[in-house]
């Protein structure tokens, strides 16, 4: 079942930069798919496009069958819940502790009254405090973030967008600054996120080898155009 299609979409910074021309896929639910290619070849753009952080100039986005580019503000935050972003240098709030950056993170809370004073109830505690154990930081739970490892912080990240119950997780180099280990366990917990609950994934990397081991499907991106979307199988046997 198609969860996302992405129909000649095009995105301009300014007059001279078209960082995406012409660009068209879809993605299955339950996929898990990595968007791989040089550094300023469209991939970030894309992402930010899907979510609506920024809009595209010219094409259309449906998800779950609705033209995203024509949701009014409203429409847009219900998106936003149902679609998480993991980013490379994780957006965490570095001197609030892990389980208020998970907590004070979902979208729309810091405008409620709540928000505003902090406050959340010993229910949605409880589901913070047990996705990170699913994340394996059930001792780091009251640390503050800044005395976390890198690949700590971006546990922190996903738990952060999963407390939302999201369909997709759109991870924009979620890796791309840790070290082979911590990157490992993050893709792991990111195909067990796939695999267990059922979320689709879509993964920006630059490293081909990570795309091979992980994805259903790799799409090649350079210079704002797809020129590469099939399996890592028929990469690997054409080489
Ligand atoms: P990638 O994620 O593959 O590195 P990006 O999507 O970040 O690529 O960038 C694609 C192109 O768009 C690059 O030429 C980049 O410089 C340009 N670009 C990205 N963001 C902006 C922006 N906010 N304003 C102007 N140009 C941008
Ligand atoms: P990262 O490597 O952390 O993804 P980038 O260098 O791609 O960060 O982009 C950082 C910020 O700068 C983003 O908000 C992006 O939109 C903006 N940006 C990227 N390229 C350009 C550009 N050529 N002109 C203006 N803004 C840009």
């Amino acid at each position: 079942k198609t969860l996302l299609d992405v129909k000649n979409v095009s995105k301009r910074y300014g007059q001279e930069t078209l960082a995406l021309s012409n660009v068209n896929f879809s993605v299955n639910e339950g996929e898990f798919v990595s968007i791989i290619g040089p550094s300023g070849a469209g991939k970030s753009t894309l992402l930010r496009c899907i979510n609506r952080m920024i809009d595209a100039t010219d094409g259309e986005i449906h998800f779950e069958n609705e033209d995203i580019l024509k949701y009014n503000k409203r429409e847009m935050r219900r998106l936003r819940t149902k679609v998480g972003m993991i980013f490379q240098h994780y957006n965490l709030v570095n001197r609030l502790s892990v389980i208020e950056n998970v907590l004070h993170g979902r979208l729309g809370y810091k405008s409620t009254i709540a928000g505003i004073l902090g406050l959340y109830s010993e229910e949605e505690k409880r589901q913070a405090i047990k996705l990170l154990g699913l994340l394996g930081l059930e001792e780091q739970v009251y640390k503050r973030c800044d005395q976390l490892s890198g690949g700590q912080k971006q546990r922190v990240g996903i738990a952060r967008a999963l407390i939302q119950d999201p369909k997709i997780l759109l991870c924009d180099e979620p890796i791309a600054s840790l070290d082979p280990n911590a990157s490992k366990i993050i893709m792991d917990y990111l195909q067990t996120v796939s695999k267990t609950m059922g979320i689709t994934v879509i993964v920006n990397l630059h490293q081909v080898d990570v795309a091979l081991n992980y994805s259903d499907r790799i799409i090649g991106v350079s210079k704002g155009q797809i020129v590469y979307d099939g399996y890592p199988k028929d990469i690997t046997t054409n080489q």
